[in-house]
């Protein structure tokens, strides 16, 4: 029995190559994407995950410019696109549906408003797991519980009882990590709440949604509520939005998140009250604070961080899932560089990525000033016409390079990696050569 009364379950034994063990926690996005690059880079990998199986749910998130070169690589593009939601744009609507602006998601290339490659967050790291559970192994249902490192590698000691001894520890715990709290300090060090909450969760498509997404905006009161249509046209995801200067529910305690949903998306128009109607029903449902992550330093000694742990750019930003996946790659890369060594694989991905996250975490700022509601106190909505905001989004998609790690050995024999694009003796000029 795991932690909080959950199963626990593994996939693989993880058995590896007799590469540098790495422990990862958290398995949505980050750490599966992570164990991709690590297993293809020789190491054996265990991925813990604190839920007793994949998570689902969450809005669509975004693949834009870099991160859609590193699903590339992964050799998931077609897996990907496969899982896509396949949205052609969004509406906004006033209160009586009628539409007031239309962005289509062929717009800039595909890099606009609606990204090309448009995912929910749950099936993108369903892809993720069903790529690396058979070479990786996930301990579901369990979590960090103590750590101690020395010179040579870090004790683990698991909520659900286990010791294991690992060469490096990487937290992919997303906004709330535990592995943050425990080696850098407590939330609020490093937590900046941007004034909004969202949440997130499915409902049937009795709206005749079709490849449309639909959304309301009260001006007056900062609300919104937006509709979007997902693979299964038998349901929709809906989002709410409101502001909300301080956040005071516990992230975990979901009725509590509920009630707070009832209570301030109250007297809302549109179709408010039919999408609140479901709040009791859905099978996911997810309500967090608009929030960025902001640290120093991304890790110490041999434990580092990845993701919305390290370096959350909050929904506001649309790339939170980009830095991610970016992320993994240049952390399992660097890394694997350095020979394994901590202090110069930790240094050289946070040098190569700080600016890349400067950037969206900018827009995460911006978007999220832009939807402060109207007041005394407010500050000046940006003007995002000005030629600064089209070369601050260019350094958001595009700001960080991609290096081949043509000289890191790989690991010959790694079952499952035969063949693929950048992976022991394959040219990474083959990287969009297409899946595996
Ligand atoms: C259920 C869910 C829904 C989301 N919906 C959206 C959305 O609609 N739009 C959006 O922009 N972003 C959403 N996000 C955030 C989005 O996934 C991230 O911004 C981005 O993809 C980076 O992901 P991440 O892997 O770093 O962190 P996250 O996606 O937050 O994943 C962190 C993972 O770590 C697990 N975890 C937490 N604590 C522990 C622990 N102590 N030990 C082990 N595992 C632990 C969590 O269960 C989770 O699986 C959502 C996240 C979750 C978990």
């Amino acid at each position: 029995m795991g932690v909080d009364g959950f199963r626990q379950e593994r996939t693989s034994s993880g058995g590896g190559p007799g590469g540098p063990r790495v422990l990862v926690a958290g398995a949505s996005v980050a750490g599966p994407a992570l164990a991709h690059w690590l297993r293809r880079w020789g190491a054996e990998v265990t991925v813990v995950e604190r839920a007793p199986e994949l998570r689902p749910g969450g809005q669509a998130v975004d693949a834009r410019g870099v991160a859609r070169e590193v699903i590339a690589r992964m050799g998931l593009d077609a897996a990907v696109r496969a899982a896509c939601t396949d949205t052609a744009g969004a509406h906004t609507v006033d209160a009586d549906g009628h539409v007031l602006e239309t962005f289509r998601a062929d717009d800039d290339g595909g890099d606009g408003f609606i990204a090309d490659i448009e995912i929910l967050r749950g099936d993108l790291a369903r892809v993720l797991y069903d790529d690396t559970r058979d070479h990786v192994e996930y301990v579901f249902g369990d979590r960090i519980a103590e750590l101690a490192q020395d010179a040579d590698g870090v004790d683990v000691t698991f909520a659900g009882g286990d010791r294991r001894r690992f060469d490096l520890v990487v937290g992919a715990d997303g906004l709330h990590s535990e592995l943050r709290a425990m080696v850098f300090g407590p939330p609020e060090r490093f937590l900046r709440h941007l004034g909004h909450v969202l949440a997130f969760y499915s409902v049937p498509n009795e709206f005749g949604l079709d490849r449309w997404l639909l959304e309301y905006q009260d001006q007056e009161s900062g609300r919104s509520a937006l509709l979007r249509p997902i693979q299964d046209a038998t349901r929709a995801m809906a989002m709410f939005y409101l502001a909300s200067s301080d956040f005071g529910v516990d992230y975990r305690d979901v009725a509590a998140q509920k009630d707070l949903l009832r209570e301030r998306m109250a007297g809302l128009g549109w179709l408010t009250p039919d999408i609140l109607a479901h709040l009791d029903d859905t099978p996911d449902f997810y309500l967090d604070q608009v929030a960025q992550v902001v640290m120093d330093r991304w890790s110490s000694g041999r434990v580092g961080l990845l993701g919305d742990a390290a370096f959350s750019s909050s929904p506001m930003s649309g790339q939170g899932t980009g830095l991610a996946l970016v992320g993994a790659y240049v952390l399992a890369g660097e890394l694997a560089a350095a020979g394994w060594d901590p202090a110069t694989g930790f240094a050289r991905y946070e040098a190569r990525m700080r600016s890349f996250v400067e950037a969206n975490q900018e827009i995460g700022r911006l978007n999220a000033r832009s939807r402060a509601v109207p007041g005394p106190d407010a500050e000046p909505v940006p003007d995002f016409t000005g030629e600064w905001f089209t070369e601050l989004v260019g350094r958001a998609i595009n700001g960080v390079e991609l290096p081949e790690y043509a000289g890191v050995p790989g690991f010959k024999g790694v079952p499952g990696y035969e063949g693929v694009p950048g992976y022991a003796g394959v040219p990474d000029s083959a990287a969009s050569a297409g899946p595996r």
